[in-house]
This record gives structure tokens, C-alpha cells and sequence, in this order.
């Protein structure tokens, strides 16, 4: 028997209307024949088939064998060990429950105006203009508001040196889907590419790197993580915060949450909206997503924890390590030791262990998932 040709008609059923979906996109941008598009509107975010080509469920050029875009799926059957042992060499043991990390610590910007920018310690800004900087990337996908901001609409783009990673640094709170800035980097003659992700994302360089995804795994260098339980729907805008709370969109400067969303506006104000409030808005694709800790990213980075300023820093693969190291000894981060916040600690874990709950047991059992009952 020739081995099974795994496609868009497979991917379709079972990872798209099967809830398994995050809408990272990644099977978008691997696509070679750009048959597939995606669709961000009124808080879909999910890929689609054109019709003119074998139909929303089925592809042409996946009956006649284009496997691309199911190896570049981050759901798709056995991600999880295959990114595992092209990672580490070894998949997860069920101790290591917020992944395989070689590393944790607490990690900041030592440049005033890096620190500034970042939604915690700046630490990922500092990372990637660093990388920019020495010749390690040609440019990061990150994630910008569109236009003047105003809209609070999130969108991916391309950093190609400092100004622009001080310009997109700070967290948002809805979806966007990194990679479809690829084709915008790749125009502008990147070869290098690091992308800025929460879980979903983070998984997608390595799984298509696993699975031998063509020229667009060779390019995609280095995966940088954001922890991360769930984003919301831009519905939560009008319906949450003017609605129920006076906050327009275009009056807020910026957000956080710690434990509730914490909101500055322009004129100064600060507000708080209680976290349960907001959970009727959490976005469909995040509803079955185990990874809170970035699991698979070359280094995860977070916010939770006793200090405000500092970044939560995961490494977790050589590649990351390597660079870290570079980083400090080239004094662009200062570090702490992790112990110094036992709590963060505990939370990562206690907050993986929860989003791993969240894949469900009919999807392809994934080693190392707790059972509901821990
Ligand atoms: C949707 C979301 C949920 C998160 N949830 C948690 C959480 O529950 N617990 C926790 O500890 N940390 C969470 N984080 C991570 C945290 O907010 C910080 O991003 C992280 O600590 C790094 O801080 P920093 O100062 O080093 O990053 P910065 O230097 O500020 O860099 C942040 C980077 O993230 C990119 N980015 C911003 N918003 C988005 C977005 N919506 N989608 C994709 N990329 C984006 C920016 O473009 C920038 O490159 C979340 C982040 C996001 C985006
Ligand atoms: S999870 Fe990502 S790669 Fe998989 S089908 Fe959804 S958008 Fe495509
Ligand atoms: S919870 Fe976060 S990591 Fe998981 S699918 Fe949603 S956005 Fe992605």
C-alpha cells in the first residue's frame, strides 16, 4: 500500500469543523498553490478553501498529492510528539506539564525605552532587536494595531529593525494571526524569519520544520512564545468595555491583565473589568487549545507573577538557549533567578495543567494529556 497522501480534505474534517482549528494560519501561508484564504471577519478566524478548486472540503491539488498544508498544521494527528522528538528528542513526561524547558527565569530590557515599550520586561522586543541586529533574522512577524490604533484591531505585520518592534511591542488581546505577514516579509527579500506567537503559532515553525514542510520551514528560524489561555473577540469592544463599562475603544491607551483586565485610557484614567465578565467573549478557536505555555517555541516568554516589569522566560531549545545567552552576556537583558517568584512558577503550572484539559478526548490522544480528574 503507498502511504496515505494527507491533505485539505483530511485537514478539513478533522481539524477545521472539528473544533481542533485555532486559526493560526500557518496551513495558509504553506500553501504553494494559494488555494487556501482566511478569514478574519467578525471573529472567525479560520482558513477556507476556494470553491473553484475541488470545493471548500476537498483540493485538486491534494487529490493529485500536495500534502503542505497538513504538515503545517499544528493539530493535525500527532503534532504534539512530532514536535516533541524533532525538538528535544523525546516527548514530554507527564511531570512536565507546561512542556520541555531547559530553563526558567525572569528576564527584562536593560535600554529605558525597551523596558518602557514592552507589555512586561520588554524582553521579547529586546530579543528580536537583538536578533535584527546580529544577523540571526531579517525580520519578525509580529502583530500591530491597524491604522492610527484607534480600532484596537489586531494585526500581523512585518519588524524589519528596531523602530518597528518598538512600534508593534505590547500585548493585545484578540487575535492575530502572525504568519500571514510571511508573504509581505519574504516580498522584502527575508530569508531568516522569526515570528512572535502565542501557543497556536509558536507550534507551527517546528511542526512544519518536523514534517518537512518545504522552503517556508527552512525560512521560519526562530519561534518566540506567548504564554497564553485564551483571546477574546473584538466583539468584546463594543459589547464589554463601552457597552457595560463607558470605555470607546479610541479612548484606550493600553491593557494587561493580571487577574482582571486592567485598562489605561488616554486621559489618564485607569479602569478594571473582572475577568468573568470577559469570558463570554473568548474566541471559538481557543475553546479546545491544551497550550498555555508556548510550549514549543524556541523561548516562551509571560506576565504572570509578582513583578510587573519583569518577563516570565522559558527557553526551551538549544537554539534559544544560545541566543539567550548571547543576549545577557552581550548586556541586553538583565536576569533574575525565577525562585525569586516561586508563584510564577507555580501558576505556569497550574495554568498549563488546566489548558491542557481542554483537548478534547475524542481528538487523536495526545501523550502526556492529564486525565480530567488531576
Ligand atoms: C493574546 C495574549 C494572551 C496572553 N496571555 C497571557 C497569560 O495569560 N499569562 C501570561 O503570563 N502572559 C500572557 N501573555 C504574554 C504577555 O502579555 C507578554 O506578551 C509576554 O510576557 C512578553 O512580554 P514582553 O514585555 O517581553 O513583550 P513585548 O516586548 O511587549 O513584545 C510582545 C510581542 O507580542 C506581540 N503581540 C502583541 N499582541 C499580540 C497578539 N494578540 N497576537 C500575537 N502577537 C502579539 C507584539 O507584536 C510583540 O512582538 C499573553 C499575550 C497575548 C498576546
Ligand atoms: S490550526 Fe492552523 S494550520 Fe491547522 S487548520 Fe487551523 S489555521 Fe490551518
Ligand atoms: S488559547 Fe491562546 S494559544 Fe491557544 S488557541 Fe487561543 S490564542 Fe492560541
Amino acid at each position: 500500500m503507498p502511504p496515505e497522501k494527507l491533505h485539505w480534505a483530511h485537514l478539513y474534517e478533522e481539524v477545521v469543523t472539528s473544533g481542533l482549528c485555532t486559526g493560526c494560519s500557518a496551513c495558509v501561508v504553506v500553501c504553494p498553490y494559494d488555494v487556501l484564504g482566511y478569514d478574519d471577519g467578525d471573529g472567525r478566524y479560520k482558513p477556507f478553501h476556494v470553491d473553484a478548486d475541488g470545493g471548500t472540503d476537498n483540493c485538486t491539488h491534494g487529490v493529485k498529492g500536495c500534502t503542505l498544508c497538513t504538515r503545517a498544521c499544528p493539530r493535525f494527528r500527532t503534532w504534539e510528539p512530532e514536535i516533541e522528538q524533532h525538538l528535544f528528542g523525546r516527548a514530554r513526561t507527564d511531570d512536565e506539564v507546561s512542556g520541555i524547558a531547559r530553563h526558567t527565569i525572569l528576564a527584562r530590557a536593560t535600554d529605558p525605552e525597551v523596558l518602557g515599550a514592552g507589555q512586561d520586561g520588554g524582553f521579547v522586543s529586546a530579543l528580536l532587536i537583538w536578533a535584527l541586529e546580529h544577523d540571526v533574522v531579517d525580520a519578525a512577524l509580529v502583530s500591530a494595531l491597524e491604522g492610527d490604533g484607534s480600532t484596537w484591531k489586531a494585526v500581523p505585520t512585518v519588524a524589519r529593525n528596531r523602530t518597528d518592534v518598538l512600534a508593534t511591542a505590547g500585548s493585545r488581546y484578540t487575535y492575530s494571526a502572525n504568519p500571514m505577514a510571511y508573504a509581505e516579509a519574504i516580498e522584502s527579500g527575508a530569508e531568516r524569519i522569526a515570528l512572535v506567537g502565542m501557543g497556536c503559532q509558536a507550534s507551527a515553525p517546528p511542526v512544519m520544520s518536523a514534517r518537512k514542510a518545504g522552503k517556508v520551514a527552512r525560512r521560519f528560524s526562530l519561534s518566540i512564545g506567548l504564554l497564553c489561555s485564551k483571546t477574546f473577540d473584538d466583539a468584546i469592544f463594543p459589547e464589554l468595555f463601552e457597552a457595560r463599562y463607558g470605555l470607546a475603544r479610541q479612548d484606550i491607551a493600553k491593557m494587561n491583565i493580571k487577574g482582571v483586565f486592567q485598562i489605561w485610557t488616554h486621559d489618564g484614567g485607569y479602569h478594571e473589568v473582572p475577568l468573568k465578565e470577559a469570558h463570554e467573549f473568548t474566541r471559538q478557536g481557543c475553546l479546545s487549545c491544551p497550550d498555555f505555555a508556548a510550549e514549543h517555541a524556541d523561548i516562551a516568554t509571560g506576565g504572570i507573577g509578582a513583578f510587573n516589569d519583569w518577563t516570565l522566560t522559558v527557553i526551551r531549545t538549544e537554539r534559544g538557549h544560545e541566543l539567550f545567552d548571547a543576549m545577557v552576556a552581550g548586556g541586553a537583558v538583565e536576569v533574575r533567578p525565577a525562585d525569586d517568584d516561586p508563584g510564577a512558577v507555580a501558576l505556569l503550572h497550574r495554568l498549563s495543567r488546566v489548558s491542557r484539559r481542554r483537548w478534547p478526548s475524542t481528538a487523536v490522544p495526545m501523550p502526556g494529556r492529564l486525565p480530567t480528574s488531576t
